[in-house]
């Protein structure tokens, strides 16, 4: 309650700054030539360009479009992240790294030609991007970095003045010329373009098995199901994975700030040591910084509100705050390659895209355009260097360790859940072993208290409560549960049971 009066609305803005979009549940059975599974970034990028090719297609989306992992970004959109083509550069070599910046470079222009065409009033607009390290000592991370930019002729330049607020940095790497915008009507106008002359959008339909019958596909909802040609799985973690690329990605989560400022902030910053995002962006109460940081992987137990106290921190100590107004949490997939997960599965006619590593609203495009010409047929320059099946045979260590760590975790047996109710707080989480197996149990602000099984229904590993959000979630794949147990993130498909 405090937190709320102190950082504002618990909300991601975007969310509070745009129209309303809704579209009907699946109701009946249908028939596409492609099924998109998810209404993200992703799906609706791929759907798009489907679409634009003369395709029928339908994408199924469990809660509302947008309304999951694209909702939380900071939405930065460039043909770089972060440190990227010096780790490309230096694992994969020359070759990979003029593909995977071909990928890049296309994704990018792909967004502004797409956002120009379909006209969407999306908030665009064109800025600096710079990423620089508040640690003098760290310099050389930029040196090499520009290296693999001059070596595989990437347009960014080492500046020494940086804008505010980091005029008192020594030096960055700038990229002119890169994009921002807002996520939720930028997915509203592909929406919108989507839906309609044979192509469907439905929201509230979540499917819950994908069968492959051979030459046809078949995505079923509690209430209808599509058939196609193709199903494109774009879930953020797959819902239907085949080759079990899940068990290579890894969850992390940041925190975000909405916040009026007494002095604007322009352009786009990457800041390392310690690791924060800054961008803003035009909203009814004027223009809005956002900062984003306190990065951490998703098995972390410190209290969530350590985190935004110490975001608050730092914005106060760096910036001439006037008011903080939205407060949020997000996470995204990392692969241990740091390259996304692009392309058909061994499953004939079953794509995935997933594995974004926090650059999704790019990525999300260059999966359109990969998957796009894989399901036409086409020939793809780079489609082969985010392939799936590149895991095929490769060991799991993570999976392994985190499967110990989480699912076969012991805990304290506790005899009585009467008594353990009684001395929890309002408010709180709390998951206990007892008789009845791995309970997960929340007592609200009510005393009302609401008991469920306490392992995810996607692998079995025992959840964990995040005080921040009010939800459930899966240490191991990051799948997400109110405290009802109704399912938030996949990969889980199916409720949690309650007791
Ligand atoms: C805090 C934060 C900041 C970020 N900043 C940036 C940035 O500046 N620039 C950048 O490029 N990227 C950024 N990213 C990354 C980017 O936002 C993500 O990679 C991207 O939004 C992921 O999109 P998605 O479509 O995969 O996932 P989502 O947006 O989660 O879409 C997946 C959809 O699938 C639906 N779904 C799930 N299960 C089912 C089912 N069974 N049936 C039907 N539908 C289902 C979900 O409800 C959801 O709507 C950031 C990410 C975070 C978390």
């Amino acid at each position: 309650m405090v937190i709320t009066m102190i950082l504002g609305k618990h909300l991601p803005l975007w969310l509070d700054n745009s129209d309303k979009l809704h579209f009907d549940s699946l109701n009946n059975d249908i028939e596409v030539d492609v099924v998109v599974v998810g209404g993200g970034v992703a799906g609706l990028s791929i759907a798009t360009l489907l679409k634009k090719e003369g395709l029928n297609v339908c994408v199924l989306e469990a809660r509302r479009i947008g309304h999951y992992i694209t909702s939380t970004t900071t939405a930065k959109l460039s043909y770089t992240s972060s440190l990227i083509y010096s780790h490309v550069l230096s694992t994969f070599g020359k070759e990979f790294g003029l593909k995977f910046k071909k990928s890049y470079f296309d994704g990018f222009n792909k967004i502004k030609e797409i956002i120009d065409e379909l006209n969407i009033d999306c908030d665009l607009r064109e800025v600096s991007f710079y990423i620089l390290s508040s640690d003098e000592t760290k310099g050389d991370i930029l040196d090499i970095e520009l290296n693999a930019l001059n070596e595989l002729g990437i347009p960014g330049k080492l500046v020494n003045n940086v804008p505010y607020p980091f005029e008192n940095v020594g030096k960055a790497i700038v990229y002119e010329n890169q994009l921002e915008l807002n996520p939720i009507k930028y997915l509203h106008g592909l929406s919108k373009y989507v839906d309609g002359g044979g192509s469907f959008i439905f929201e509230n339909s979540r499917v819950l098995d994908v069968e492959d019958l051979g030459e046809r596909k078949v995505a079923k909802t509690e209430n209808g199901s599509v058939k196609g040609k193709s199903v494109v799985v774009a879930t953020n973690t797959p819902i239907h994975d085949p080759d079990s690329v899940y068990k290579h990605l890894n969850q992390n989560k940041s925190h975000g700030l909405g916040l009026l400022l007494k002095k604007d902030i322009k352009d786009m910053f990457i800041v390392f040591n310690p690791f924060h995002t800054l961008r803003s962006t035009p909203t009814s109460k004027g223009e809005m910084s956002i900062i984003l940081g306190e990065h951490h992987s998703i098995d972390d137990s410190t209290d969530r509100f350590e985190f935004y106290k110490n975001l608050r921190r730092f914005s106060d100590d760096l910036l001439d705050v006037e008011s903080f107004e939205y407060f949020w949490s997000g996470g995204d997939n990392l692969t241990e390659d740091r390259l996304a997960i692009i392309g058909e599965t061994s499953q004939k006619g079953t794509y995935i895209a997933t594995g974004f590593n926090s650059w999704g609203m790019n990525t999300g495009m260059v999966s359109g355009i990969i998957l796009r010409d894989l399901i036409l047929g086409k020939n793809n320059h780079y489609s082969d260097i985010f392939s799936p099946l590149r895991f095929k045979n490769k060991e799991h260590e993570i999976e392994n360790e985190r499967i110990e760590k989480f699912k076969n975790r012991s805990i304290k047996f506790t005899d009585s859940i009467t008594k353990t109710v009684h001395k929890m707080n309002n408010d709180e989480g709390k998951i206990i072993n007892c008789e009845l197996g791995m309970l997960a149990i929340y007592k609200d602000n009510d005393s009302n208290t609401y008991i469920l099984n306490g392992r995810c229904s996607h692998k079995g590993c025992i959840l964990h409560w995040d005080n921040g959000e009010k939800i459930w979630e899966c240490p191991c794949h990051g799948s997400v549960f109110d405290y009802k147990g109704n399912v938030i993130r996949a990969p889980a498909i199916h409720k949690l049971t309650q007791h």
